[in-house]
């Protein structure tokens, strides 16, 4: 997604060898035109594939999530994120290794928003080494759910996430793909078709 694309070059910022900064406009402040231009990509690409709920994690992944639904009028699920938790039949959860925090998150869904009668689409603001992806798709089985597709924002291409997916077999359409940070530049990659 080219306009994607300009504003990180435009506004992102490089901190270390691996972390892409964009909170002026998806991580603090959200520029909700822009939220709503990646709500319809998603759903050009995905419009054919049956899906009747997203499912995403806070609170990141919430903005580019709601406006997908609003193009699917499907509800929107998001997990949410607990450090401990007390135990309760009436969850799905797993554990996810947040890459930024370098602590370990539990994430959880209420069984009443994920059934055997759902075909999910997960939306998240980045993929780094695709935890999160895999914590969503470890509830998703949990609740006898079908994951029909992945949609991400930002995609770090040089760590381990997509490669992972790729081999799952899983659709993933990334709106911005990033192959490497070189001097504190971003470097994209061929989009996804
Ligand atoms: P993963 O679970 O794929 O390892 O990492 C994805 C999650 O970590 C995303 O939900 C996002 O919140 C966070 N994340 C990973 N890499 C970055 C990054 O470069 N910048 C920001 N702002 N968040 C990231």
């Amino acid at each position: 997604m080219k306009e994607l694309e300009e504003r990180i070059k435009k506004d992102g910022r490089v901190l270390g060898k691996d972390v892409l900064k964009v909170d002026s406009f998806l991580n603090h402040q959200i520029d909700p035109m822009l939220m709503e231009k990646m709500g319809e990509e998603f759903y050009e690409h995905f419009k054919d594939a049956g899906i009747n709920k997203i499912l995403t994690v806070e609170s990141s992944g919430i903005a580019p999530a709601v406006m997908t639904g609003l193009k699917f009028q499907v509800p929107v699920v998001f997990a949410r994120k607990h450090k401990s938790v007390t135990l309760s039949d009436d969850l799905y959860s797993s554990e996810v290794y947040s890459f930024t925090k370098k602590t370990s998150n539990h994430i959880s869904i209420a069984k009443k928003y994920l059934s055997s009668d759902d075909k999910v689409l997960i939306i998240d603001d980045f993929l780094a080494n695709g935890q999160a992806v895999n914590g969503l798709n470890t509830i998703i089985e949990a609740a006898g759910a079908d994951l029909a597709g992945i949609g991400i924002v930002i995609e770090k291409s040089f760590q381990k996430g997509r490669q992972m997916i790729d081999k799952s077999g899983i659709p993933i359409y990334s709106l911005a793909r990033i192959t490497a940070f070189e001097n504190g530049q971003v470097v994209f990659g061929e989009e996804d078709d």
